[in-house]
């Protein structure tokens, strides 16, 4: 058995978060600029790499991954690396075994992949979806077809899988649409989650405008549902989660900017360039790729992730200016770190 991952301020790193990826079908306005420029492929994690430190990580207690990119699905022969890592899925969580494999996706190729995903393992999924108006939904991916996302999450929910849709709340953009996603998701029997913009990389955006706090939603959706808190045990991710008794789903709201959840952290961060960020907010990561490529030993790389760990901060460091101004973050972009 091998020791645990502990960072230097106690906490047991349980999550792990995997960019397959940074490209992308869509190109989203608070996440990445209209004529991004991908890393080059040579620079991206092959799977084997990407297994063999996932491999790992699971081996060191990690009980669940989230993978997520860029957007997962389009990466060539994704089904075959999530069913070799649902391979590690235990049935009663053993020791060295995964609880649970995840992903998040944009949807648009969920209709071809989410019997592959259950046949993994797989049993629920995030799906981000801003809009329910096509022309609106058009405007915020640049590039995305709202039917084809649509028809992706309908194919998840029939294959079985768990959804809950993602939401970036933006002030004057799809603020006037929340009653309506409550609704839709209670319909097909799914969660939501509003979540914060944050100020990850350029993205030729002012996101400045579109910044909604939460509070405020939370407060205005209160007017026209009964929200009821829902405690869930163990819970470390940065969601908080009300019951919306009318529609008996969850709403989560993620509020990145505050610091509620960082105490209770469990997470880390793999790039696909093979960068272990230990924050989302964190300018510096250790390097695992260059490891891994130098012909590196397993306890090379596991001494690596350690002294990642124990530079872990204790919060988050997005700078928040008091005066109103933009909010200071780090320069790479959600895509390549994985949002
Ligand atoms: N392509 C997939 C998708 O869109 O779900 C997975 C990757 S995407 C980077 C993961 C999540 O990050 C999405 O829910 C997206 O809305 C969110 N996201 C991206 N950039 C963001 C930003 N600047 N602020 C808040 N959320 C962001
Ligand atoms: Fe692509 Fe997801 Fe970023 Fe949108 S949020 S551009 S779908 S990676």
């Amino acid at each position: 058995m091998q020791s645990s991952l502990i960072d230097s301020s106690g906490r047991q790193i349980s999550y792990l978060r995997v960019s397959v990826t940074d490209r992308c079908d869509m190109r989203c306005v608070y996440c990445m600029a209209e004529d991004m420029q991908f890393l080059p492929r040579p620079d991206v994690l092959s799977f084997q790499e990407l297994g063999r430190l996932c491999d790992i990580f699971i081996d060191r207690g990690v009980k669940r991954i989230r993978l997520t990119g860029g957007e997962p699905l389009v990466r060539r022969d994704i089904d075959q690396f999530i069913s070799s890592l649902g391979e590690r899925i235990g049935r009663g969580g053993e020791a060295g075994t995964l609880e649970e494999l995840t992903l998040t996706t944009n949807g648009s190729l969920l209709a071809t992949h989410a019997q592959a995903l259950v046949d993994a393992g797989v049993c629920r999924i995030n799906v981000s979806l801003d809009s329910l108006r096509p022309e609106r939904f058009a405007a915020i991916t640049r590039r995305g077809h709202f039917d084809r996302t649509i028809a992706g999450i309908h194919a998840a929910r029939e294959a079985g899988l768990l959804v809950r849709i993602n939401t970036v709340a933006m002030k004057g953009v799809n603020d006037d649409e929340f009653d309506d996603l409550i609704r839709w998701c209670g319909e097909i029997g799914a969660d939501w989650c509003l979540i914060e913009t944050m100020p990850m990389g350029e993205t030729g955006e002012d996101r400045r405008d579109q910044y909604l706090p939460l509070h405020d939603v939370k407060r205005q959706l209160a007017k026209n549902w009964t929200l009821e808190p829902v405690f869930e045990k163990g819970a470390a991710g940065p969601a908080r989660y009300m019951r919306i008794v009318e529609t008996g789903q969850k709403v989560g709201f993620i509020t990145p900017l505050s610091h509620n959840f960082c105490d209770a952290c469990n997470r880390v961060r793999l790039a696909c360039d093979g960068k272990l960020y230990t924050c989302l907010s964190s300018r510096g990561a250790v390097d695992l790729r260059a490891v891994l490529r130098a012909g590196g030993s397993d306890d090379d790389i596991r001494a690596l992730i350690d002294e990642a760990l124990a530079r872990k901060p204790l919060r988050h460091d997005f700078l928040i200016p008091q005066d109103g101004g933009n909010v200071q973050g780090p320069s790479r972009l959600m895509s390549v770190t994985g949002g």
